[in-house]
């Protein structure tokens, strides 16, 4: 391997404060920069310009091996090293996210395109899994009972898992990493980060907080590639990983859980969503649409979470509609780093052309546009907030995760219609109920089938609560007291009483 070399070659001017090809050192190897001879680079693209913001190596197997080596090599001493240490360095990579705030919001509102107000909030909620987990870190207890058969005691202490492989999606590009460097760390637990290639970015300036805050090398490793599926396989394959903790589709998730079952790999999987979002006529309308202006906007509809369906009850359904229409009309759309801005561009053209396959789809069986709907003729991958009055069941976007400023509103009448619509998806991840009648609300938050539900609430992440879905949208939890189990395992030591 060779040290990295500066890239000067087509970089845009950063929109301020931060310059993205600093953030493009090279791969982040057992506390080195690296950028190996002979490998290529991956475009970071501003989605909202479709011009190169950055170039990042695209690492092959042979990179990755050496991150599980220096992951490996790294394990005995961090998992040896007190608690409490681990935590006041954990700690440290808080309060220097939060000093950074700025800039990375910058940087994450560029490579991803989010308004920047979104940014400001992923890079606090990003902050505060270092913090909480710096806080769990020195509160890993065992068990120790009799057993029934009063032969023995029973002994049980709590392990770190041992190297962990980290795969994350692009939505998120700062949270979906610390919610699971941190637990990892936190665990005694040592990383190979995979995030997403369209945002990398982000990844590595993370890398330099940890390295800053005292990670020792080797601890936190990040690449970037291309070719995830042979390098993912390859890391899997090596017996000295023991974890796998994906965010992401469901349909990759699929993949990643059969290759992990070749070698038994631990899994954790936060997958797809298609949340309903539940308003009852009793329900207080001004809080219902500002709660589903959150569940639907945050993140430009771009998050596992966002409502994908929204339920509204007769009585208050006309009413609903004019007022969810009118506040997505008045949304200003724009580049992400662009103050005002409450909309920024999707991350791909893909991601565009999938609104467009779906708004047409839902159009075809019945739908009625209330506002939005055409794509500007502007460069970046713009979709304008949009509103679709009687979405029915059967159109693709109520089966599927819209994943953009898209609104499917449908009628119904009765609560059990409601929860029967609601549970017919294959996901499980969150739900949104509003309705001022307690005793219903909890009713029927437990009769819906999700890992989340927001009851008056249009927000559920929490970094202090368990995250994560039933059926096909995932395993395991991120976050709270869970978030740090999945990167232990249990000793049960058996000794005479
Ligand atoms: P994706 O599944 O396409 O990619 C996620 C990550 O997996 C990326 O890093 C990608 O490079 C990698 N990847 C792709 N193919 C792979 C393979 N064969 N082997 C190994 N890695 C591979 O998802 P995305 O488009 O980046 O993100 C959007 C999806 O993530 C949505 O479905 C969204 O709901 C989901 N998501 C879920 C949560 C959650 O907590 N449940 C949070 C955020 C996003």
């Amino acid at each position: 391997m060779t040290l990295a070399t500066p890239l000067a070659a087509a970089l845009l001017p950063a929109a301020s404060g931060i310059d993205p090809a600093s953030c493009a050192r090279g791969l982040y190897i057992g506390g080195e920069w690296l950028w190996p001879a002979g490998r290529a680079s991956i475009p970071v693209i501003d989605p909202a310009t479709e011009q190169l913001l950055a170039e990042v190596p695209d690492a092959s197997v042979e990179d990755a091996t050496a991150a599980v080596e220096a992951a490996a090599q790294a394990a005995a001493a961090w998992r040896s090293t007190p608690p409490r240490r681990r935590s006041e360095i954990l700690r440290r990579c808080f309060e220097l996210m939060m000093a950074r705030a700025d800039d990375l919001a910058q940087l994450i509102a560029l490579e991803n395109g989010k308004a920047l107000r979104d940014a400001r909030g992923e890079v606090a909620y990003a902050a505060d899994f270092f913090r909480w987990n710096a806080e769990e870190a020195v509160r890993i207890c065992g068990d120790f009972m009799p057993s029934p058969t009063g032969a023995n005691h029973i002994i049980v202490d709590y392990e770190p898992i041992g190297v962990c492989v980290l795969i994350t999606p692009w939505n998120f590009p700062a949270a979906m990493a610390t919610r699971k460097i941190a637990p990892a760390l936190a665990a005694g637990c040592t990383v190979v980060l995979k995030p997403a290639s369209e945002t990398p970015l982000t990844a590595y300036a993370l890398a330099a907080v940890c390295a800053e805050a005292g990670v020792p090398p080797g601890v936190v490793n990040v690449l970037t590639t291309s070719a995830p599926g042979p390098v993912t396989a390859a890391m899997l394959a090596d017996a000295r990983v023991r974890k796998l903790s994906f965010t992401g589709s469901t349909q990759v998730g699929r993949v990643l859980l059969a290759e992990a079952a070749k070698h038994v790999v631990s899994c954790s999987m936060e997958l797809g969503g298609n949340a309903p979002l539940i308003v009852f006529d009793d329900a207080d309308l001004e809080l219902a649409i500002e709660g589903a202006m959150l569940a639907k906007m945050r993140n430009g509809g771009e998050a596992c979470t966002a409502a994908n369906r929204l339920y509204v009850q007769s009585g208050l359904y006309e009413r609903f509609a004019a007022e969810i229409t009118a506040r997505m009309a008045a949304l200003k759309v724009g580049r992400g780093t662009d103050p005002g801005t409450e909309c920024g561009p999707m991350i791909t053209l893909a991601a565009v052309r999938k609104l467009e396959r779906l708004v047409d789809d839902a159009l075809s069986r019945g739908a009625r546009l209330l506002c939005g709907g055409a794509r500007p003729n502007l460069p970046g991958f713009f979709y304008p907030p949009t509103v679709l009055d009687g979405v029915p069941a059967d159109a693709a976007m109520a089966c599927e995760e819209i994943f953009g400023p898209v609104v499917a509103l449908s009628r119904f009448e009765t609560e059990d219609e409601a929860i029967a619509l609601a549970n017919a998806t294959e996901y499980g991840l969150a739900a949104y109920v509003f309705t001022r009648d307690l005793a219903r609300g909890l009713r029927v938050c437990r009769r819906i089938e999700t890992g989340m539900v927001g009851l008056n609430r249009g927000l559920v992440s929490d970094p202090a609560a368990p995250f994560g879905g039933t059926k096909q949208s995932g395993l395991g939890r991120e976050g709270g007291t869970q978030g740090v189990l999945e990167f232990l395992e249990a000793k049960y030591i058996a000794t005479p009483l």
